[in-house]
């Protein structure tokens, strides 16, 4: 069976792909699809843009199509940036400038009160059929300067008190054991199972 991953990101889909290996599907992303136009990420929620990009990719390819939507949710920052994550520091998606951005807005926040969160929805949409959607969070403090050059996005300030270490210094296999993203794809092969079987 073919399962279609929702994105372009390059490091997403490497996670994903990687915690997919050895359920026998054949992943494969957008980046085969070069013609799939852009999915517009406009919803207010993670789970109405996972739903968004799962539905329109599937009907479009007619796969059954998996996307996550995820992000990070600073509580001094009120939960920002939230769905706009990948888009902070201005339109075009800028890693660098993301976490730079992030570093000047907590500049004089100390240390106990730059906790937040990862927190990511996967939807599985059936071509012409469901869609459904599962949720996995991963709970850390924002550092104030980077470490690690693993990961991508904000993971190198990004730092997990049980490992202490910033996810940019975790093995992939570390990270996916308990990352957002691994949690939610955890519960989403549950799902994908139930769907092959129907
Ligand atoms: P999306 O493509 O709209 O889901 O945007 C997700 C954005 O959130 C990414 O571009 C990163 O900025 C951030 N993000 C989500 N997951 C991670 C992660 O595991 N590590 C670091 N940054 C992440």
């Amino acid at each position: 069976m073919k399962l279609v991953l929702a994105t372009r990101n390059t490091g997403k889909v490497k996670e994903l792909q990687e915690l997919l290996a050895g359920t026998g599907m054949e992943v494969i992303s957008l980046a085969d699809f070069p013609d799939v136009p852009e999915v517009v990420e406009d919803g207010d929620t993670f789970q109405a843009n996972a739903i968004k990009k799962a539905r329109q990719v599937a009907e479009t390819v007619g796969e059954v199509t998996l996307s996550d939507d995820s992000g990070l949710e600073v509580d001094y920052l009120g939960g920002a940036p939230g769905v706009i994550s990948a888009r902070f520091a201005g339109a075009q998606h800028d890693d660098e400038a993301n976490n730079r951005k992030l570093l000047d807005l907590l500049s004089e926040v100390p240390w106990e009160k730059r906790t937040g969160r990862f927190r990511c929805v996967v939807a599985l949409a059936v071509p012409g059929g469901t869609i459904e959607t599962v949720e996995g969070t991963c709970e850390g403090i924002i550092t104030t300067e980077p470490k690690g050059d693993l990961g991508f996005g904000y993971d190198p300030l990004f730092f997990v008190p049980e490992y202490e270490k910033t996810f940019a210094e975790l093995n992939a296999a570390e990270k996916n054991l308990i990352s957002h993203r691994g949690k939610a794809l955890t519960k989403a092969l549950d799902v994908l199972k139930r769907t092959i079987a129907r």
